[in-house]
């Protein structure tokens, strides 16, 4: 077969400044909040016309960064505890033979006023991710509330989340201070440790817009230790 050579039609701009701490499936941080602002030639009123409508939509994008490490036939699920291995088309992996994505979100908003920018909740996208398309999800269609979800099916299990008195202090100073709260008690929730890892004593920082949140997982709580402020980018 020939290969055939895709344009991106936007860029996502998202609070998730590297791999480590990202959901692994949108809706799971349902605070997270990004834009996706529509490149030229595509960033005319008329390519979204109509499309307010819908509540989510579906983003195809590519896996930007982790391109360059190709593929394996067979894949590690974090979901099976980072042993049993699936094929990778059983999978969600970002390493496959074609390094696409495929995630359902919810639509906030269009905006028109300059070029395109559309805001979006609950993705699961590093930002500058590159998108390919967008479609709107259909739900009298795309719903299948009985169908049969594999090895992951049902949410996975989550952690509480405690904050330290340094950390509380540290949020206060932070702008919009209760929404970074949220972000970050969704993204720990979720347990962002590697499967094999379980050392209590190991502190571990995720990058959150321009905040950087360290915090350290012991017996099902994640305790958030500190928020240092990074210059942003
Ligand atoms: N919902 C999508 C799908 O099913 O195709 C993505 C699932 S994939 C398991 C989710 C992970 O992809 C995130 O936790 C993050 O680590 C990674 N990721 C997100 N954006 C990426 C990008 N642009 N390049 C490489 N990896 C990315």
């Amino acid at each position: 077969m020939q290969p055939y050579t895709f344009t991106p039609i936007g860029l996502i701009r998202s609070p998730f400044k590297e791999k480590f701490g990202i959901p692994r499936q949108p809706a799971l941080a349902k605070s997270a909040h990004m834009t996706l602002e529509l490149l030229p030639p595509f960033d005319q009123p008329d390519c979204v016309r109509g499309l307010e409508a819908f509540s989510h939509v579906w983003l195809q994008f590519v896996f930007h960064d982790t391109l360059a490490r190709g593929w394996s036939p067979l894949v590690r699920p974090p979901r099976l505890g980072g042993n049993a291995k699936v094929g990778v088309f059983a999978s969600r992996s970002t390493h496959r033979p074609n390094a696409l994505g495929l995630s359902l979100v919810e639509l906030l908003g269009v905006d028109t006023s300059a070029g395109v920018t559309l805001q979006l909740a609950g993705a699961d996208l590093l930002d500058g991710t590159p998108v390919l398309d967008i479609k709107p999800y259909i739900p009298f269609v795309e719903a299948i509330p009985e169908a049969r979800g594999g090895f992951v099916d049902g949410p996975p299990p989550t952690l509480q989340v405690r904050w330290n008195e340094l950390a509380r202090q540290q949020l206060a100073e932070q702008p919009e201070a209760a929404a970074l709260a949220t972000l970050i008690e969704e993204v720990l929730a979720q347990d962002p440790r590697p499967a094999y890892q379980d050392d209590p004593e190991r502190v571990y920082g995720v990058r959150l817009y321009h905040c950087d949140v360290r915090f350290r997982i012991a017996g099902g709580v994640a305790e958030v230790l500190e928020i240092d402020r990074v210059d942003q980018n």
